[in-house]
C-alpha cells in the first residue's frame, strides 16, 4: 500500500472532461480498471496520475479495482487524443468505439478463457526462463507449447510465398515509393485500375515483415477485404489477420492477442486503425479517395484516411495511399508538397481499353427504343458479350424493387411517416420499407388516400434484376447490394464465372478484380449526378472511372455503357475525353476560386430536434452565435430534413487551413458547449469536421 494518488481514467461515455479518481496502487497510463460513474460500473483506462482535484476527498471515489485485460498502449491512446481533438468529440467516445464491451454471457466467458491461457502462459514462460535444469525446462517448453496451441494464434516462423515479380514500370513506382519514405514523406500511389498496385503493396509489405515490422493494410469495404484475402494469404500465411467494424467484440480480442504474440500483417476496414497496433513500419490505404473511409455515426466522425495518416506520424511508420482516381485532398497534399505522387500509367495486362458509349434514354424513348429500363442498343451489347462467353456488370444507384411507388387514381406517393422520403417497395417481402429510419408496412397495392393502386416508379436493382431475368433466360444472374448484404459467395461465384451477370448497387465499382469481365453497364446513371454539392462532379468521376476500371483486366477489350437522360452532363464528356490532369486542375482552380476544400477546410454543425419551429429557432441563435466567431452559413435545411421523427438543419463552417485552425476548432466546441448551456438544449447538436 502506497500513499493516495490520483489518477485520471478514460471512461467510455461522451464526457467532455477526464474523471479523476483516487487509489493507491501504482497503476501507469494504459492499465485498464474498473470505476464507476452514476452509480454504473465501467472499464476504464487510466490515463495517468494527476493532480488532487479541488473537491472535498469524499467526492472523489475510489478506483473499484483492476480489470484483468491486457493494457492499452500509449500509442492508441495518443491515437484516441489526436482523433478526438481533430475530430471534436470526446476521448471516451474514442475509446467506446476502440474498444467495444463484450455484449453476452458467452463472450465474457470467451473472453475469460483466453485471458487465463494468455496469464497461463506468461506465467510458464517466466518459469521457463528461470529454470535450472534440462528436464524442468522441457517440462515447461511443452506446457508453453500446448497453451499457445490452445490459444491458436501462433504464426509461422517463415514467410511462404516467394516475392511477386515486379514488372520494369512496378520496379519504377515502387523505388520512387522507397524514395518517399527515405524523404520522411507519404506516397501517394496514383495507378491506373489494373496497374498492380496491389502487387506494389504486397512487395512493401513483405519488405516490411522481413525487417521485422508490422503492417496494417486497409481497404474501404469489407467486401474486397474478402476478395483480397486469398490473394495476401499466398504471400503472408498465418500472419494475415483480418478485421472489421461488424466483427464482434470476441474477435476483436483474438485478434488483438494473435497481434500482440507476434507479427502481423493486418487486412481490414477503417475500425482497424484502433486495434493495439505495435512496431507498426508500414500503413496501406488502398481506394483512399472512397468515401466509405469517412465514418458518419456516431462520433468519432473520423475519416480513416486521415486518421491513419496520423497513426503514421504516431508510429513513424511509412505511409502509402493508393487510387486510380486520387482524391483533390490528397493532390493537393502532393502540390504543397507534404506527400509524393508516383505514378503508374500502364496495365499489368497491357491493353485492356474499356470504351465508352453514352446512350442517351429519352432520344431512345422516342424512338421506342427502350425495352423497361434497358435500351435496345445496351440488350445487343450485353447479348453479345455473352455469347463470346464474357460477363457483365451492371450497376443502379437505387436498391429495392422501385424506389418510389405512386397511386394512379390520386397521385399520392406513400411517405415514410418518421422520414421526409419516399418509401421504396420490396416486392420479394411485398413491403414498403423506408431506406433511411428501417420503418416497414405490408405493401397491400391499395392507396392509403382513395383506395386506387399503388404502381412502381422506376427501377431499383431487385426489379433490375427480374427484367434481366425475362431479358437473358440463358444467363446466371446474381444481385449485390445491402439487401442480399455482401455475401461472399455471390462475389467467389461471380469471380470463378458461375454467373454470368452481376447487378448491384454502388458496391459493385469497387476494387474488385474479376477475370472475364467484358461489359459494365450504369443504368440511370443520372441518379449518380444528383447531389447538389460541391464535390459531386469529382465523386460522379471517380465512381465511373473506378466502374471502368473493373472492366478488361486481362487484356482485350472492354465495353462501358452509360444509359442516361442527361447525356450533355459536362462529366461524360471528361471522362470520354480522358484528360485527367485537365480535369484535376479544373476541379482544383474552382474549389480554390470558392474556398471550398482542399483548400479550406469544413465543419458541419447538425442541429437535430423533434419540433421543427423549436429547431428553426434554435439553429438561428446558433448561427449567430458562431458566425459572429468566423465564417458560417447557415442554417439551412439537407436534402432529407427528418429522419426517425427528427428534424435537420445544417450550419457549415469554413475555416481556412493555417495554423489558427485548432484554436478556431476549441472556439467553435467552446461557443456550442456555451449555447447548449444558456439555451438548456443539450443532446441537439453534433458536430461533423471534414464531411464528405
Ligand atoms: P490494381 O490494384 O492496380 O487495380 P491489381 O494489383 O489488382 O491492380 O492487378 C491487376 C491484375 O494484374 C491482377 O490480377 C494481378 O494479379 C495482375 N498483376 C499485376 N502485377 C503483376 C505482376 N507483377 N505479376 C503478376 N501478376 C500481376
Ligand atoms: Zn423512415
Amino acid at each position: 500500500m502506497g500513499q493516495t494518488k490520483y489518477i485520471s481514467v478514460i471512461v467510455p461515455l461522451k464526457l467532455d472532461w477526464i474523471p479523476t479518481y483516487r487509489t493507491d496502487l501504482n497503476l501507469p497510463a494504459g492499465t485498464r480498471v474498473y470505476v464507476s460513474m452514476a452509480h454504473k460500473q465501467y472499464v476504464g483506462v487510466v490515463a495517468g496520475e494527476t493532480a488532487r482535484p479541488d473537491v472535498p476527498e469524499s467526492r472523489i471515489l475510489p478506483v473499484d479495482g483492476i480489470a484483468d485485460l491486457p493494457p492499452v498502449s500509449l500509442t492508441e491512446i495518443r491515437l484516441w487524443q489526436f482523433v478526438a481533438d481533430y475530430y471534436m468529440c470526446t476521448i471516451g467516445e474514442v475509446y467506446k468505439m476502440a474498444y467495444p464491451a463484450l455484449k453476452t454471457a458467452t463472450e465474457e466467458i470467451q473472453a475469460r478463457t483466453r485471458i487465463r491461457l494468455e496469464t497461463r502462459l506468461e506465467r510458464l514462460k517466466e518459469k521457463f526462463e528461470k529454470a535450472r535444469n534440462d528436464t524442468t525446462r522441457s517440462r515447461y517448453e511443452a506446457e508453453i507449447r500446448k497453451t499457445v496451441a490452445e490459444l491458436e494464434g501462433q504464426h509461422d516462423s517463415g514467410l511462404p510465398g516467394a516475392d511477386p515479380e515486379l514488372t520494369d514500370a512496378q520496379k519504377a513506382a515502387d523505388a520512387e515509393i522507397s524514395q518517399s519514405f527515405a524523404e520522411g514523406k507519404i506516397a501517394l500511389l496514383h495507378g491506373v485500375t489494373g496497374s498492380g498496385k496491389t502487387e506494389i503493396y504486397i512487395h512493401e509489405a513483405l519488405k516490411t515483415v522481413r525487417n521485422g515490422r508490422n503492417v496494417l493494410y486497409l481497404v474501404p469495404e469489407i467486401a474486397i477485404s474478402r476478395q483480397l484475402e486469398d490473394r495476401l494469404r499466398i504471400f503472408f500465411g498465418e500472419r494475415l489477420l483480418t478485421f472489421h467494424s461488424a466483427e464482434t467484440a470476441v474477435h476483436r480480442r483474438d485478434v488483438a492477442t494473435k497481434m500482440r504474440n507476434g507479427s502481423y500483417v493486418l487486412l481490414g476496414t477503417r475500425s482497424s486503425l484502433f486495434l493495439p497496433h505495435h512496431d507498426l513500419g508500414l500503413i496501406i490505404v488502398d481506394e483512399e479517395h472512397d468515401s466509405s473511409y469517412k465514418q458518419d455515426n456516431p462520433a468519432p466522425r473520423y475519416n480513416g484516411r486521415d486518421t491513419a495518416v496520423m497513426l503514421g506520424n504516431i508510429c513513424h511508420s511509412d505511409v502509402i495511399l493508393g487510387s486510380a482516381t486520387p482524391s483533390l485532398e490528397s493532390l493537393y497534399n502532393c502540390e504543397t508538397g507534404r506527400y509524393r505522387l508516383i505514378s503508374l500509367p500502364v496495365r499489368y495486362y497491357g491493353g485492356g481499353e474499356t470504351e465508352i458509349e453514352v446512350i442517351d434514354t429519352i432520344a431512345e424513348r422516342k424512338k421506342k427504343g427502350m425495352r423497361g429500363s434497358f435500351s435496345i442498343k445496351l440488350i445487343d451489347r450485353i447479348r453479345k458479350a455473352l455469347s463470346e462467353g464474357g460477363q457483365v456488370i451492371l450497376l443502379r444507384g437505387r436498391r429495392a424493387y422501385s424506389p418510389v411507388v405512386q397511386c394512379d387514381t390520386c397521385g399520392d406517393i406513400p411517405r415514410c411517416p418518421h422520414c421526409n422520403v419516399s418509401m421504396s417497395y420490396h416486392k420479394t417481402k411485398e413491403r414498403l420499407v423506408c431506406h433511411y429510419c428501417g420503418y416497414s408496412e405490408p405493401f397491400t397495392g391499395k392507396c392509403h388516400v382513395c383506395g386506387g393502386s399503388l404502381q412502381p416508379l422506376g427501377a431499383g436493382t431487385q426489379r433490375i434484376e427480374e427484367e434481366a431475368e425475362k431479358l437473358f433466360p440463358e444467363a446466371r444472374i446474381a444481385r449485390l447490394d445491402s439487401d442480399t448484404g455482401q455475401d461472399p459467395s455471390i462475389i467467389k461465384a461471380f469471380a470463378k464465372g458461375e454467373t454470368n451477370i452481376l447487378i448491384g448497387t454502388q458496391i459493385v465499382t469497387k476494387g474488385f478484380d474479376f477475370e472475364g469481365l467484358k461489359l459494365v453497364a450504369v443504368l440511370q446513371a443520372d441518379s449518380l449526378l444528383g447531389q447538389q454539392d460541391f464535390r459531386a462532379d469529382e465523386k460522379a468521376m471517380q465512381l465511373l472511372e473506378q466502374f471502368r476500371g473493373r472492366c478488361a483486366r486481362r487484356g482485350g477489350k472492354g465495353l462501358f455503357v452509360i444509359q442516361t437522360a442527361k447525356s450533355s452532363h459536362p462529366v461524360y464528356g471528361q471522362l470520354q475525353g480522358s484528360s485527367e490532369s485537365g480535369f484535376i486542375t479544373g476541379q482544383l482552380s474552382e474549389r480554390k476560386e470558392f474556398g471550398y476544400p482542399p483548400y479550406s477546410r469544413i465543419i458541419n454543425v447538425i442541429i437535430k430536434d423533434h419540433s421543427e419551429k423549436r429547431l428553426d429557432y434554435m439553429a438561428g441563435i446558433l448561427y449567430k452565435k458562431i458566425a459572429g466567431e468566423m465564417e458560417a452559413l447557415g442554417p439551412f435545411a439537407p436534402a432529407i430534413d427528418k429522419v426517425s421523427d427528427l428534424f435537420i438543419r445544417h450550419i457549415r463552417v469554413m475555416l481556412p487551413k493555417d495554423r489558427t485552425l485548432s484554436d478556431k476548432k476549441e472556439k467553435l466546441r467552446r461557443t456550442i458547449a456555451e449555447f447548449e448551456k444558456s439555451m438548456t438544449y443539450q443532446g441537439h447538436v453534433t458536430v461533423d469536421v471534414d464531411p464528405v
